[in-house]
């Protein structure tokens, strides 16, 4: 993990709910992530409440933040930065966290996993998105209650291809 972080990654949130005065001093501005300074998602409280692995009595009737950054620990923060919940707080793993791992779900409604999709063919994956499609036309989907970013994984799946497509690409060259 990187030192630019408040907390290490076995911290529980109960621990990153300390205000220690390194958080506070790093809460620069409302919305954006205490551990890494970046600017975070807003998601529905019912999305941290649906992907939280602990009590939900700890969470709080305030607007929490998604951190997208690969490199940190941090998934859901609050708005004032004082409560943080990191990825060993949450149900699932996120595919922001760690695209390389081959578990980690890129589509969480329907299933479909980054070693499956990086092992797919492009016409493959075109037909896992043509799949993931007809799902959202039947209000099949529950993004904002299973992906932990709170909001439909298509864009992430079609950029999973382009990168794969890229990366391919630049194999055949060498
Ligand atoms: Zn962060």
């Amino acid at each position: 993990m990187t030192d630019m972080c408040c907390c290490v990654p076995e911290a529980g949130s109960a621990l990153c709910e300390q205000p220690a005065p390194e958080l506070m001093r790093r809460s620069i501005s409302p919305g954006t992530c205490p551990c890494c300074g970046e600017r975070g998602k807003p998601v529905q409280g019912q999305t941290v409440k649906s992907l939280l692995a602990i009590s939900l009595r700890t969470v709080r009737d305030v607007q929490y933040h998604f951190c997208r950054r690969r490199d940190c620990p941090v998934v859901y923060f609050s708005d004032d930065g004082q409560q943080q919940f990191v990825t060993s707080d949450i149900r699932e793993l996120v595919y922001q966290k760690e695209p390389d791992t081959d578990q980690v779900q890129v589509c969480y409604c329907f299933g479909y996993r980054a070693g499956a999709l990086r092992a797919a063919s492009a016409a493959e994956r075109d037909s896992i998105i043509a799949d993931i499609n007809a799902g959202i036309q039947a209000s099949q989907c529950a993004c904002d209650l299973r992906n932990p970013q709170g909001s439909c994984c298509l864009g992430n799946v079609r950029a999973f291809g382009r990168q794969r497509t890229a990366a391919l690409a630049v194999n055949s060259e060498a």
